[in-house]
């Protein structure tokens, strides 16, 4: 049935800033409207909530909610190579279903309506996403030499996947892993097959020096200059960015790619911090992600919007840099930018997709409410989120989840770690 919410605080975005107005929301087929007609509607009392556009994660791997805590305080060689790799080597189809799952409670309860992500077994970040209710971008990890060899099995299987599961909700993406697991023919072939298939592209881009050098000792130029040279920085989202120069920030905005920092799993790893000042001055398209659940150690927006904003105002001396209002708009409007939906996802607008998520406005931590706007980067930490709507449909309601048996959900991860680790 179609919905009315009544008395409710709405985070709107007009000019480029968030405001909260007070008005009455209409969801009508599972898009948002700010009038309503004679119909009858399930009416949702919002009183002493915010509503605002549900969070956008743009880059994560879901599943590896199996690894959180597993391998800290070590090396990025002992991390990668001696911890997680070998486990990821024997990882069962069906416990990344349970895993997935794992990480849609953390994200709902922590208001990420959609996600963006990365993983071998899409299929079953598919199944989960979609029994869980959350908008998800689900990307096939490719690595190989040509489409031809190792990469048509695992190409093919990702287009007969997205043949079954791809809707409303689930979109498909082609993402090569990385320049050191990925030729610069396959990145061109991938390229070329997402543009015949109308797919979005993304990939780790320029995360370590050790990339970067490698890259020059390599092929003589910075790894955004290969993927160039390959054909696909074009309208391609690009995770991490740490390392890299004037001339690729410069590229990376002439082709129109997007930039998805990850601040707690590029700090964690030691990998430094992005120069998220220069790509702003040369307007490139930046979104927020907090990569997978080993490197950061968690998948909540919340906490990454905060960590960016403050991280970069004392790296820049700048109290004024990275506002809330902007680090808002890079998880919400600028996410849906660069999954070319535009002015239909991250936003509160008539006949956009109704993605919501409610504060508590009685949570102490925004008490007593003097600007919720900015509360949301400085002040919230996710525990004020009690309901979550995606589509139209809510996936909590009063701090309830609705979607997903969190008791068998545990249980299950549970059994899945005592196996691997
Ligand atoms: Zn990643």
């Amino acid at each position: 049935m179609d919905k009315k919410i009544i008395n409710g605080l709405v985070a709107e975005y007009e000019n480029g800033t968030f405001k909260a107005v007070q008005k009455d929301l209409y969801v009508i087929d599972g898009k948002l409207s700010f009038s309503g007609d004679d119909s009858e509607y399930e009416v949702i009392d919002a009183k002493d909530r915010l509503i605002m556009p549900g969070l956008i994660n743009m880059h994560t791997h879901a599943y590896m909610t199996l690894f959180r805590n597993y391998a800290d305080d070590v090396s990025f060689d002992e991390w990668l190579f001696k911890r997680i790799m070998p486990v990821e080597d024997v990882i069962e189809r069906e416990d990344a279903y349970w895993t997935n799952l794992l990480g849609m409670i953390e994200m709902i309860e922590s208001g990420t309506t959609c996600f963006s992500d990365m993983h071998m077994f899409e299929g079953q970040s598919c199944k989960a996403a979609k029994e869980a209710g959350v908008r998800a971008y689900i990307g096939r990890g490719l690595v190989g030499d040509d489409i031809g060899g190792d990469g048509a099995g695992r190409i093919g299987e990702a287009l007969r996947e997205r043949a079954e599961y791809e809707c409303d909700t689930i979109k498909f993406v082609l993402s090569p892993h990385a320049i050191y697991s990925c030729s610069e023919h396959f990145y061109s072939q991938v390229a070329e097959l997402a543009k015949k298939e109308g797919l979005l592209i993304q990939t780790h881009l320029s995360e370590s020096v050790f990339e970067v050098e490698s890259c020059y000792e390599k092929n003589g130029i910075s790894p955004v200059e290969l993927l160039d040279r390959a054909g696909f920085l074009e309208n391609a989202v690009l995770a991490h960015c740490v390392q890299v120069s004037d001339k690729d920030i410069d590229l990376i905005r002439r082709r129109n790619a997007t930039v998805v920092t990850n601040p707690a799993s590029n700090a964690k790893l030691g990998n430094g911090i992005a120069p998220i000042k220069a790509m702003r001055e040369k307007g490139v398209n930046l979104c927020i992600g907090t990569d997978g659940c080993s490197s950061n150690n968690t998948l909540n927006m919340f906490r990454e919007m905060s960590l960016l904003s403050l991280m970069h105002k004392g790296v820049e001396r700048d109290c004024t840099f990275l506002s809330a209002n902007e680090v808002l708009t890079m998880a919400t409007v600028n996410a849906a930018k660069a999954l070319r939906m535009e002015g239909k996802l991250g936003i509160i607008a008539e006949g956009a997709c109704a993605d919501l998520i409610f504060l508590d406005l009685n949570a102490a931590s925004l008490f007593p409410n003097n600007d919720v706007i900015t509360a949301l980067c400085y002040s919230a930490n996710g525990s004020e989120v009690a309901s979550v709507m995606v589509n139209g449909k809510m996936l909590m309601k009063d701090k309830e989840l609705l979607t997903i048996d969190r008791e068998r959900v545990y249980s299950e991860v549970r059994r899945i770690a005592k196996k691997y680790l």
